[in-house]
């Protein structure tokens, strides 16, 4: 699984802080204290809109269409996928959750992989035999791995924190979020200040 960072507003807080100021006809000089009072006070009084103006673009790889299914669910959110029809999965990477991978038992592990080998072969089976791709990947699993991109704004990426971060969140979209925050820390460590514990070098 890796997220790539493809894009990101410049200067973002600052943006931030200047749009927000706008609201108030207050704008000064800052300093990244001022910065992070502004965005601080603006966020615990829920003047959240301001954090619209700046937004990041990530590529992400590796992950299973599970993931991306629960991905595309959030709507302010913009995405591209590698689509099914027209790419064929003749050679489809897939992810093995740990449970499966570390089972006490290692025939369950083994037996993954092999109805993914026998997925494969099917697949291919069909394609070949002149079903098209759009068909033929109606016998694909959640498992196989998917390529997505997908840009948002800031407020909708603590959204998606809040709510992939937490425990609650399925395992495969907790690890991709905490790379995801990673990044986004290091660009505006005031606007995500919250996911700081949360995340670590360990992330990435
Ligand atoms: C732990 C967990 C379990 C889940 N389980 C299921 C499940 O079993 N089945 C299932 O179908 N989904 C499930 N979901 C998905 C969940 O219901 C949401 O669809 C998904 O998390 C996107 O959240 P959102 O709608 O807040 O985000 P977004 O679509 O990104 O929207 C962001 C915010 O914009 C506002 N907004 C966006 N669109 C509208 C609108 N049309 N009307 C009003 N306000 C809007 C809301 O304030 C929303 O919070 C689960 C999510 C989580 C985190």
């Amino acid at each position: 699984m890796k997220a790539e960072l493809l894009s990101i507003t410049n200067y973002p807080e600052e943006l931030i802080v200047k749009a927000g100021r706008t609201c108030y006809l207050s704008e000064k000089k800052d300093t990244p204290e001022s910065i992070k009072l502004f965005i601080k006070s603006r966020i615990k009084e829920g003047h959240e809109s301001i954090l619209e103006h700046a937004s990041a673009s990530f590529r992400i790889t590796g992950v299973s269409r599970a993931l991306t299914h629960q991905l595309v669910r959030h709507r302010l959110a913009s995405f591209s996928q590698q689509s099914q029809r027209y790419v064929k999965e003749s050679t489809f990477d897939f992810v093995t959750p740990d449970s499966i991978k570390d089972h006490e038992s290692k025939n369950i592990y083994w037996q993954y992989r092999n109805f993914m080998d026998q997925t494969q072969k099917f697949y291919n089976y069909l394609v070949d035999s002149g079903v098209k791709p759009e068909d033929a990947r109606f016998v694909l699993p959640n498992a196989v791995c998917s390529e997505i991109v997908v840009t948002a704004n800031f407020r909708e990426w603590k959204r998606i924190g809040h709510l992939r971060l937490d425990s609650h969140a399925q395992w495969e979209f907790r690890d991709l979020m905490k790379q995801i925050m990673y990044i986004l820390l290091i660009y505006a460590p005031n606007v995500f200040a919250e996911f700081k514990e949360e995340v670590n070098e360990e992330a990435i």
